[in-house]
């Protein structure tokens, strides 16, 4: 319903944006026109006035038509000019207005998509908690239920950290610790929590020990929970999550892959932007609030590193970090 109301309110703007445009470049050229006559009629009014048994006769019609022509072209090129800068700033405020729109419509989403998000887990986490209290279940039974509340209370708690965070990340300068810590601890730590929380999917490790970095060690937490979420999330339960980290000269690299549906070129650089979801059946399908990306880049690049994603061969996406090495 939202969606429709910025739809509107689009074309709304469109149709006044477009139809005072024209206006405007109709009566710029109506002015050229209307300017244009005048200059001629001038010419030939003052041509008629001349004496033609007049010695300078010649040399004064030269005079008035190099004038008329002075005259066109002065016409001519402050209209082009006028007409260059007109277009140029219609085209920014309509791009502006644009990006603004499509900026409301995904923040209405993201909204109905938070909401949905909170809702759910909380509903089966309490459902599953229910039926263990209040009926006699046999012990497989039992841990199905509560490895089912385990896995749901841990994408609420990505989701609470993501929110929480989106204000942080967003304010200028880098992080305020210098206190370094192991990455190589924290992607153990974090691969192991989700083998728990997914005990039907595969993740492969591959962890360089004592590999350590400075930064907000939480934050980072987020970062790859954010990664793995993915990875598990849009790639097909049968299929494997492969993590790795090791060093390279002086950086840390890090590596997430997955054989999911891969991530369209066209596509590679806006899902870092702020609740931009790829809106394709599969997305669709699966929940999410497209804050996870864009944190996970403002994360990598408050610890003066970088994120990438490329596509996994033959099938699937990697993403990429890169941060400096601490050096002990
Ligand atoms: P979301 O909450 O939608 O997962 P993200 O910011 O984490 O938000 O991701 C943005 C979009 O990027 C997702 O909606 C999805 O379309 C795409 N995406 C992210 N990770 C993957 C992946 N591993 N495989 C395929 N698509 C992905």
């Amino acid at each position: 319903m939202k969606g429709w109301l910025s739809y509107f309110r689009f074309r709304n703007f469109s149709f006044w944006f477009w139809g005072m445009l024209t206006y405007i470049i109709a009566a710029l050229i109506w002015w050229f026109i209307s300017l244009e006559t005048q200059n001629r009629q001038m010419t030939r009014f003052r041509l008629e006035r001349l004496n033609t048994q007049s010695a300078a006769y010649d040399k004064q019609t030269q005079q008035i038509l190099s004038e008329q022509k002075r005259n066109t072209t002065k016409y001519v090129s402050e209209g082009i000019t006028f007409l260059a800068l007109l277009l140029f700033g219609a085209f920014v405020v309509y791009r502006s207005f644009r990006r603004r729109i499509s900026y409301i419509a995904m923040q209405q989403n993201f909204m109905m998509a938070v909401t949905h998000e909170l809702k759910t887990p909380i509903a089966t986490t309490r459902l599953s908690l229910e039926t263990i209290l209040h009926r006699k279940l046999e012990e497989s039974q039992q841990q199905k239920l509560l490895q089912n509340a385990l896995a749901e209370t841990g994408r609420l708690d990505v989701l609470t950290n993501n929110i929480l965070l989106a204000s942080k990340v967003e304010e200028s300068g880098g992080i305020s610790t210098s206190t370094p810590f192991c990455l190589s601890v924290l992607l153990e730590q974090t691969v192991t929590e989700y083998t728990a929380r997914f005990p039907a999917r595969k993740i492969d490790a591959s962890v360089e020990k004592d590999i350590s970095i400075i930064g907000e060690e939480k934050w980072m937490q987020i970062a790859l929970s954010n990664l793995l979420d993915n990875a598990l999330k849009y790639a097909p339960k049968e299929t494997p999550v492969s993590v790795r980290l090791y060093a390279d000269s002086s950086k840390a690299v890090l590596s997430v892959a997955d054989q999911g549906s891969g991530i369209p070129q066209t596509e590679k650089k806006k899902i870092f932007y702020k609740f931009y979801r790829i809106g394709n059946e599969i997305t669709r399908s699966t929940k999410g609030t497209g804050l996870g990306l864009y944190l996970t880049q403002k994360i990598i690049a408050k610890h003066c590193g970088r994120i990438e994603v490329k596509d996994n061969l033959p099938k699937g996406s990697i993403f990429v970090i890169e941060i400096p090495l601490y050096a002990h």
